[in-house]
């Protein structure tokens, strides 16, 4: 399939890479000379704006920071280039009411349209081991099944337009609160006077174990390849994760929805940020915790 590529930053250059490497053209964009130099180099081919990415393809993925941003390229790029029938797959995550506002956009041109977010992170993106969590029609669901099948290996139909986007936030509202409530353990055990590895070992095989904890774990040693290991470097950023948990408050206000957690885990990020740590992976809130921030 002749696929167009748009946003290939950290998540979206190893996404783009193995949907190349299955054998598909890929024609990407990013407004990013070094993104588009980075995915040249595994096998796509750049594209001058995303219209010309978009410029005769079967599908179109986007991966993009936000709702304004894929909102901005379908208006700009996809509405007046993409032919009747071609399907979007938007991987971003965005609001509820923006993923059903494109959704409606794209059906009024006859393009296929998912919501199509991803849990896993980076590592995930580059093994092709994402989880997708996908709002469309059935139909939409369908098409995009085989797309989703390269980049990931659990691609759930969540319901329709929007309800991936849904799925995405109520999961990241539970892994900012889970990631700040691993981060407190390991703190005050280190107080405590326990080594964090013999409280990885202890926690991880009892009943605190959780993903935050075993595949993520805030502390440098335990978990090898968690950002933890690179001073907090890559990763998932505080920021996006504070994008996320945000966009989940405002879905909790509109559904008068009571979540306490959610609104504490949005403000604990919020100050992470606002100390000059946004751009730290997530898992970083510990520096926050343990005052090491800035140290
Ligand atoms: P990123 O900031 O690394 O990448 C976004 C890319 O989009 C950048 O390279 C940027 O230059 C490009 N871009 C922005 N506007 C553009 C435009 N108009 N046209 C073309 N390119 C444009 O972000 P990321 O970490 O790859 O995350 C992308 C999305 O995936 C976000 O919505 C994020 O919340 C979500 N997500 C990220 C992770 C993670 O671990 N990083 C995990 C799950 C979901």
């Amino acid at each position: 399939m002749h696929i167009a590529f748009i946003g290939l930053g950290n998540m979206g250059s190893g996404m783009a890479a193995n949907l190349a490497r299955a054998g598909h053209a890929v024609h990407a964009f990013d407004l990013s000379a070094e993104a588009l130099a980075r995915a040249t180099a595994q096998g796509c081919t750049a594209a001058a704006t995303a219209a010309d990415a978009v410029k005769g393809a079967d599908a179109i993925v986007t991966m993009l920071p936000a709702g304004h941003h894929v909102q901005s390229v379908l208006s700009q790029s996809i509405l007046p280039m993409a032919a009747p029938g071609t399907l979007m797959l938007d991987c971003s995550t965005i609001d509820v009411e923006t993923a059903r506002g494109l959704a409606a956009q794209a059906e009024a041109a006859q393009l296929g349209f998912v919501d199509a977010p991803v849990s896993g992170g980076i590592a995930a993106a580059d093994a092709g081991t994402l989880t997708f969590m996908v709002g469309g029609t059935p139909e939409a669901f369908a098409a995009a099944q085989p797309i989703l099948a390269v980049m990931g290996k659990a691609i759930i139909h969540a319901g329709p337009a929007g309800s991936g986007q849904a799925a995405k936030i109520c999961n990241n509202m539970l892994l900012g609160a889970s990631m700040i409530a691993t981060a407190e353990a390991f703190t005050l055990a280190q107080n405590l006077g326990l080594d964090p590895q013999t409280f990885f070992d202890i926690s991880s095989k009892a009943s605190g174990q959780c993903w935050s904890m075993t595949s993520y774990c805030p502390v440098p040693g335990p978990v090898p390849a968690a950002p933890s290991n690179r001073d907090y470097q890559g990763g998932f950023a505080s920021a996006l994760m504070l994008k996320d948990l945000k966009l989940a408050q405002a879905a909790a206000d509109a559904s008068n929805t009571p979540t306490p957690m959610g609104a504490q885990a949005e403000a604990l990020y919020q100050t992470l940020a606002g100390m000059g740590g946004g751009a730290l992976d997530f898992s970083a809130i510990i520096k926050l915790l343990n005052g090491s921030l800035g140290k």
